[in-house]
């Protein structure tokens, strides 16, 4: 929605095709992400979905003591989000948006002959892609509770595993946990339950909800993938459908968010600057060095999480994955792409050239 709005605003004419979401997902925003999406969408958009603030974070990551991080965090749905944007973007765009069209789940193909097509699928948008592991995160629905009001995310590591757990207002909490192995084993419920320590909101959950591991929960791979299709003007991918990351860097949506402005930057290039090739593989060189970039991160936090050892695998994995992006990741040479179409109306002062790095100095 973020790539069809700025899209719009670069004078391009803009189809939206896909079904209004529904699937009900609970994430955490930075207040650096909520920023970025309410200026670009000219309103206080995140606090029009559901969500509820949270003041700070709790880390228990390594050897020391848990970490208070005070800064402020939304936790969202991020479908409602979705549905927003799509809403005001409809009233501003009116007959933009194709309802109840559905993009193949093979190729996208536009309703009409488009220039580009930006495919905003998510992970399953069924292109090929590479996993950099095989972690796995088991996601509950949330859970009732009444847990005094907290208003801080928790997240910590023990023996085997990390877990996440924010509160949805005073009566509901959320909690999500990753482990190395695609297999659950069955002993990790009562590691984790003796693991609890005493002032945690974990250690509140594992008292008043007894049967906490029998709950209904989903599983989904968290490894970062990305994909292996050649990036094509006819199938631009953007946020998950071009790169996921481990939720544990917690800003997947932000990614999406940029991924969608240098895809728009790409358009507006190949209209007025530059090459649609050169324009792509200027894009294929960011996203990759963002993806680079995040695997760093990842190996880093894995090598020095509590009881490290579990997660040696998944250190090597990401090894692999980065040793595979670096051949591909060579600088050749410098591309100008713009933001705006300068034809499309707008003065001179909104007009952003930017050189590369342009993510670096964004
Ligand atoms: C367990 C877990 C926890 C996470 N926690 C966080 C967090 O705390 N903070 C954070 O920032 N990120 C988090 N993330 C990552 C975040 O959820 C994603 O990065 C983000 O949702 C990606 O947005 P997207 O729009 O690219 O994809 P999605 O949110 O998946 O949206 C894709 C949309 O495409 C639609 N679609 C799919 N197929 C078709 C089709 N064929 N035709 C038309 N439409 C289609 C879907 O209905 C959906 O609405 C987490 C991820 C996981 C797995």
């Amino acid at each position: 929605m973020t790539a069809a709005r700025l899209l719009a605003h670069s004078g391009w004419e803009v189809e939206v095709a896909g079904p209004v979401p529904t699937s009900t997902r609970w994430v955490t925003l930075s207040a650096r992400t909520v920023q970025l999406i309410n200026d670009i969408w000219d309103s206080d958009i995140v606090t029009a979905a559901t969500h509820y603030r949270l003041a700070s974070r709790r880390v228990i990551w390594d050897t020391d003591a848990a970490a208070e991080v005070l800064e402020p965090l939304v936790a969202l749905e991020s479908s409602s989000l979705a549905a927003t944007m799509l809403e005001k973007f409809s009233r501003e765009h009116l007959g933009s948006v194709s309802s109840g069209s559905t993009l193949s789940a093979q190729e996208p193909t536009p309703a009409r002959s488009a220039q580009f097509v930006i495919d905003a699928r998510g992970r399953n948008s069924n292109f090929p892609r590479r996993y950099s592991g095989r972690r796995q995160m088991r996601v509950w629905e949330p859970i009732s509770i009444d847990h005094g009001a907290a208003e801080f995310a928790e997240m910590h590591a023990g023996i085997g595993y990390w877990c996440f757990l924010f509160p949805l207002g005073s009566k509901q909490l959320c909690l999500q946990i990753a482990t190395p192995e695609p297999e659950i084993s069955g002993t990790l419920s009562e590691k984790i339950k003796n693991d609890a320590s005493d002032h945690s909101l974990l250690a509140k959950l594992v008292e008043k909800v007894p049967d906490l591991f029998d709950l209904a929960t989903s599983v989904i791979p968290i490894a970062p993938s990305f994909h292996t299709q050649p990036i094509r003007a006819s199938r631009l991918p953007v946020g998950d459908a071009l790169m996921t990351l481990d939720p544990l860097c917690g800003d997947g949506v932000g990614h999406g968010v940029k991924s969608a402005i240098l895809a728009v930057a790409v358009a507006n290039s190949a209209a007025v600057t530059v090459s649609t090739e050169d324009a792509l593989k200027h894009f294929e060189l960011r996203t990759t060095r963002a993806f680079a970039s995040h695997l760093k991160h990842c190996r880093g936090y894995y090598s020095k999480i509590r009881h490290a050892a579990p997660w040696e695998g998944e250190v090597e994995s990401i090894a692999q994955a980065m040793e595979k992006l670096t051949t591909s990741n060579r600088d050749e040479g410098s591309t100008l792409l713009v933001l705006e179409d300068p034809d499309a109306g707008h003065s001179a002062k909104n007009v952003c050239h930017v050189k590369r790095p342009y993510l670096k100095q964004a």
